[in-house]
């Protein structure tokens, strides 16, 4: 059975079509710059790639490039299921769902929590829908797997009416990809999950780290929006609940503006001067650019830091896992973090380290070693696996 995986953003549309059991993809797209002249999809069509141009620059228009693609492989009338990766579902969703009008109404009444987000999920989802009008449609929420965090962890110390009336909480984000992860090493490792300590970092242009006891989020450090927490691309992470109200008043900025550029112009990019990328952050590094050497240590110290804190959820630390673009890739930003975590019984192989790059995984600490991890992390396939498995339930209910 074939499922297709749609991932909408604000200006793109990211599908796949996947085979949950093998992993199988003949076929995978990106369409951006949606609402521009500029608009294209680009197709991987069993290994061969392709830009089609969008000239209305629409997500129907992107959709009938996806139909057509299908219709070319033959592969139209053999899919089973759409699954949508849907940002935040807030409380309310702790495990995928079929997209019924009731589930439609909760994910718009969740727009203010994820403004940029939810609306385009929703978008995607509709323009699916007009698409696929007799297929399942099901939501898989970046925020679920964190639904299992206890108060301890989800609370902040603010007014109790704030959480009560307005959802004031930490959600987390990355469950998909942490979730994967998290079961992925729990393999490598030769271990029952249900057993398993695992502190999980995502790391790409989003970061975010999670503690998972027995293949369940018990915290995270994204908050109540994925602005909380590591130093990303442009985001900031934890800064002073202060600095807005400073802010505002020394440089005369707005509320918006400062949100703004603790979204856009911060974190690597604002620290550096020069770039959101950690590769060529560390090129520039490695040529004596002193803020951009500046840049990635904070970003180690900061990750470090957030990781040794995740340990306090766990009973015992029994494996740490990179992942995401910088965690699977720069082999430096994981050695300089392990580097600072000795004190939790990280000891470093180095020759294992530099081997583990994109595309192949695996242990990168000696046998003395808790043991840490790289694991390419697959969201397109977790969100297959997920929507069939939501596929099987609701089809045995009929
Ligand atoms: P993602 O959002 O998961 O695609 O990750 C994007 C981040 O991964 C960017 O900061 C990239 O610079 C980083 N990245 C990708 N490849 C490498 C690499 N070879 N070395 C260092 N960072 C990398």
């Amino acid at each position: 059975m074939w499922t297709l995986v749609v991932n909408c953003g604000s200006s793109s549309l990211k599908f796949a079509l996947l085979n949950p059991d093998s992993g199988e993809m003949p076929l995978a797209g990106l369409a951006e710059r949606l609402g521009s002249d500029l608009a294209a999809v680009r197709v991987d069509r069993e290994g061969e790639r392709v830009s089609v141009p969008l000239p209305h620059g629409s997500y129907p228009e992107a959709f009938g490039v996806l139909l057509a693609e299908l219709d070319a492989l033959g592969l139209r009338r053999e899919v089973r299921a759409v699954g949508h990766r849907v940002v935040h579902g807030g409380d309310r969703f702790s495990t995928p769902v079929l997209i019924t009008p009731e589930v439609l109404e909760v994910i718009r009444a969740c727009v203010p929590l994820a403004p940029l987000h939810n609306p385009a999920n929703l978008a995607g989802i509709e323009a699916a829908q007009a698409a696929f009008p007799d297929l399942p449609q099901i939501a898989v929420f970046d925020t679920a797997f964190h639904q299992t965090m206890p108060p301890v962890a989800y609370r902040y110390a603010v007014p109790t009416d704030w959480y009560t009336q307005h959802g004031v909480r930490r959600y987390g984000f990355h469950g998909i990809s942490h979730e994967y992860v998290a079961g992925e090493a729990a393999r490598l490792l030769g271990r029952d999950p249900s057993g398993l300590n695992l502190v999980t970092a995502h790391l790409g242009n989003g970061c975010s780290v999670t503690a998972v006891r027995g293949g369940h989020s018990v915290d995270t450090s994204m908050g109540l929006t994925p602005l909380e927490g590591l130093v990303m691309g442009t985001r900031s992470g934890d800064v002073d609940p202060g600095l807005p109200d400073y802010l505002a008043r020394q440089a005369g900025l707005s509320l918006t503006q400062i949100t703004a550029a603790l979204n856009r112009e911060s974190g690597l990019l604002g620290l550096s001067g020069l770039t959101n990328d950690m590769r060529e952050l560390e090129e520039a590094a490695g040529r004596g650019n002193e803020q951009a050497r500046l840049a990635v240590e904070i970003f180690v110290y900061r990750l470090a830091k957030t990781v040794a804190g995740m340990a306090t959820a766990l009973d015992t630390l029994d494996g740490l896992v990179f992942t995401g673009g910088i965690g699977e890739n720069s082999s430096g930003v994981r050695a300089a973090t392990l580097a600072r975590l000795g004190l939790l019984g990280f000891r470093l192989d180095e020759a294992a380290n530099e081997r583990a790059v994109r595309g192949q995984g695996g242990l990168i600490t000696r046998p003395d070693s808790v043991p840490a991890l790289v694991v390419n992390t697959n969201e397109e396939l977790m969100i297959a696996r997920e929507t069939a498995e939501v596929v099987k339930v609701v089809g045995r209910g009929l």
